[in-house]
């Protein structure tokens, strides 16, 4: 049986045998006491990497989101953030629920950014009425697509010049760094925390990474701990963390190789409308009547994907270019 195409999301990737050997020879110790010197070592080398004083493991991206909103806002505190970001629209209202913290969304333009003059108008004023504007929280890449180091400068100078905090959630902050050719301290200087995701393209079963200030790092450690994310030995995790910044930061050149290879492959299918392609997805429109039968149909050939209205997708470690040439080929047989 030829292999799957999982083209989901690029979180659907196994460990590699490599990655799991790295895991199964850590060193391990109970992490809640500081005791875990693989924890340890990732959190030291992604700070390094990142250029922050410091750095907290999470299990999940939402967990490590959640915890620095809550690190930057008190109960009754807003921050302003898109209606497509993943911490509005993607994390169950945790803010809001687990924070007592109220998003001020915004549209998102096609680009992905948010148009900084509403930005600026949307931070209250000091008055009974409202809520205390907190926090500014960006995310890169958005949706596939990468803002523009110039555009992330330009939010950060607006929220310095109002006094707002800033977060970056960059849960595909190497993507983002690959596409703009930039390194990701650089990439990522001039915020306030930034969270980072190992299980994307980097392709590690479990694992986020929170930077920031040390002092707002330690604050961080007490909100993980209330939120349930203080493990034990999860160097085990950590382990698969160093292996993929070893190993797999370098070929996500590969994924978006792939994506372009996806979007060549599917552009001349006359039934769809295949957006441009910057990153590691690929999104197309689909007629709505045709979208159960173009997934069974792409099943039935080893291909799985979230087929709707607007299909996302994704490529990752586990899909090579002859995957992407029958993913393709599936949907020209489709709408032959
Ligand atoms: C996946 C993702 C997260 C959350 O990560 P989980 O580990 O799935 O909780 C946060 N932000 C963005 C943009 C993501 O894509």
């Amino acid at each position: 049986m030829k292999p799957i195409v999982d083209l989901r999301s690029d979180t659907v990737t196994r460990p590699s045998a490599g990655m799991r050997a790295a895991m199964a020879a850590a060193e391990v110790g109970d992490d809640v006491f500081g005791d875990d010197p693989t924890i340890n070592a990732l959190q030291a080398r992604t700070a390094a990497l990142f250029g922050f004083e410091a750095a907290l493991f999470f299990p999940t991206g939402t967990q490590s989101n959640l915890a620095a909103l809550m690190a930057h806002c008190q109960r009754g505190e807003e921050f302003i953030v898109g209606q497509e970001a993943h911490t509005y629209r993607y994390e169950g209202g945790g803010a809001a629920v687990l924070g007592s913290i109220q998003p001020q969304p915004l549209a998102n333009r096609p680009d992905g950014t948010l148009d900084l003059a509403e930005v600026e108008a949307a931070i209250k004023i000091d008055d009974p009425h409202f809520a205390h504007t907190r926090l500014l929280a960006l995310e890169n890449t958005i949706g596939g697509k990468v803002l523009a180091h110039e555009y992330m400068q330009a939010a950060l100078a607006l929220a310095q010049r109002r006094g707002l905090a800033t977060h970056l959630d960059g849960a595909r902050i190497w993507n983002a760094a690959l596409k703009l050719g930039m390194p990701v301290d650089r990439l990522c200087a001039g915020f306030g925390s930034v969270s980072v995701c190992l299980s994307k393209g980097l392709g590690t079963p479990a694992g986020s990474l929170l930077l920031g200030s040390r002092e707002l790092i330690a604050r961080a450690v007490r909100i993980r701990k209330m939120l349930g994310g203080g493990m034990r030995q999860a160097g085990i995790l950590a382990a698969a963390g160093l292996y993929a910044l070893e190993h797999n930061v370098a070929r996500l050149v590969d994924d978006h190789e792939n994506a372009s290879l996806l979007r060549r492959g599917l552009q001349d299918i006359a039934a769809l409308e295949v957006e441009p392609v910057q990153t590691n997805m690929v999104f197309v429109r689909v007629p709505a009547a045709r979208c159960a039968a173009l997934k069974a149909h792409l099943a039935e050939r080893g291909v799985i994907a979230g087929i709707g209205p607007r299909t996302r997708l994704v490529t990752h470690l586990d899909v090579n270019a002859a995957g992407i040439a029958r993913a393709a080929e599936s949907f020209r047989s489709f709408f032959a």
